[in-house]
């Protein structure tokens, strides 16, 4: 069998979880659209669902999945619905609904349902992505509060910025958030991950991690919180041709490194069709055999080089870590040109295994 594949610790997943709900408040939504951010979003679900407060997703197919797989727990729709038809199934499936748009109220007033919902208010806060402007928000709210479709209305907004420690941007967001939603009294949704972490007094009433529950650091450098986060996917694979070159000679497409001593060439089983990034260049750090190493060359669709110069006693078998608790994936993102996130939404082909301690 193949010796590639990604390994996910769901109690690393519940120890940054609990880390998520002490610094976010009181309440958290665990983030797992996206597949868990390729973790596997109904496994992730269930490892969590007795110490999460519930979840929140893109869209109602990644919802009725969970639902399908026996997930009980809130979940929220954070884009809300796409089609007036979704309702019925937001309904039928007890869901919550983020509302973003003028147009989803129109549809909600309009909408007949079994139950009322519970919708999140999307206030634009200076994202400018989603959401209501301030005046619009506040009618929006009024006018949500008094509708017989609709149970409990949370204030929502969501940072650009937080994970730049240094800029003011979160704070001006948060002022127009506070301003806007002063007058209502509505439990109040504000930080993601970086706000999370990096910012405590951003704290709303329900937090909503999603990159930090997977262990993952989102500012650009060591931080005494995000340090506690544990790593939860570790992507790995073994070594399956060994070769010594000699100086001057290429290894892999195009000739991207040529050795500059004799070196031993190493032939990992993973490549960027299991979603490594395939334009990490020479120097990317891995670890062979718990020992920090390099890749070198081009990386191909099924297969990977690594310097084994330095690793006498690596060879035909040794196991290669490509991120996980050693060679965080933040490292191999920056190398790459690449984030954090789109490294683990990418991964595919390796067979997630599932470790439970
Ligand atoms: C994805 C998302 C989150 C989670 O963000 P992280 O940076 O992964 O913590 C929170 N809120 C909203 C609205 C999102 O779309």
């Amino acid at each position: 069998m193949r010796p590639a594949r990604a390994l996910v610790d769901l109690s690393a997943l519940r120890h940054n979880y609990r880390l998520a709900r002490k610094l976010g408040g009181q309440r958290a939504l665990a983030v797992v659209k996206a597949d868990a951010y390729g973790h596997g979003a109904v496994r992730c679900a269930q490892a969590l669902e007795a110490v999460a407060d519930g979840f929140a997703v893109a869209c109602i197919e990644e919802a009725l999945a969970l639902r399908a797989a026996g997930i009980r727990a809130p979940i929220l729709l954070l884009e809300g619905f796409f089609d007036a038809a979704e309702l019925a199934l937001i309904d039928a499936h007890d869901l919550w609904c983020a509302i973003q748009a003028d147009w989803q109220l129109e549809v909600l007033a309009q909408a007949r349902l079994q139950h009322p919902l519970d919708v999140w208010l999307l206030l634009d806060s200076g994202m400018h992505r989603l959401g209501f402007a301030p005046e619009a928000w506040q009618a929006a709210a009024q006018r949500l509060r008094d509708m017989p479709q609709v149970r409990n209305v949370v204030a929502m907004t969501h940072f650009a910025r937080a994970d730049e420690l240094d800029s003011r941007r979160t704070e001006e967001q948060l002022a127009v958030f506070r301003q806007a939603g002063s007058a209502l009294a509505l439990p109040a949704s504000v930080g993601n991950s970086a706000a999370v972490l990096g910012w405590p007094g951003a704290n709303g009433d329900w937090a909503r991690p999603g990159l930090m529950l997977y262990g993952v650091n989102p500012f650009g450098a060591p931080h005494p919180l995000a340090d506690q986060l544990q790593a939860v996917m570790t992507l790995e694979s073994a070594v399956i041709s060994v070769r010594g070159i000699a100086v001057g000679e290429p290894v892999g497409y195009g000739a991207h490194f040529v050795a500059r001593r004799p070196t031993r060439v190493g032939i990992v089983a993973l490549g960027y069709a299991d979603g490594y990034p395939q334009l990490a260049p020479n120097g990317t750090p891995v670890a062979i055999d718990g020992r920090p190493g390099e890749l070198i060359g081009r990386v191909s669709m099924d297969m990977l080089a690594i310097d084994l110069t330095d690793h006498p006693a690596a060879g035909l078998g040794s196991r290669v870590e490509l991120w996980g608790a050693q060679i965080p994936v933040t490292g191999v993102a920056r190398h790459a040109g690449r984030t954090a996130y789109d490294l683990l939404c990418g991964v595919k082909r390796v067979p997630l295994v599932y470790l439970d301690a």
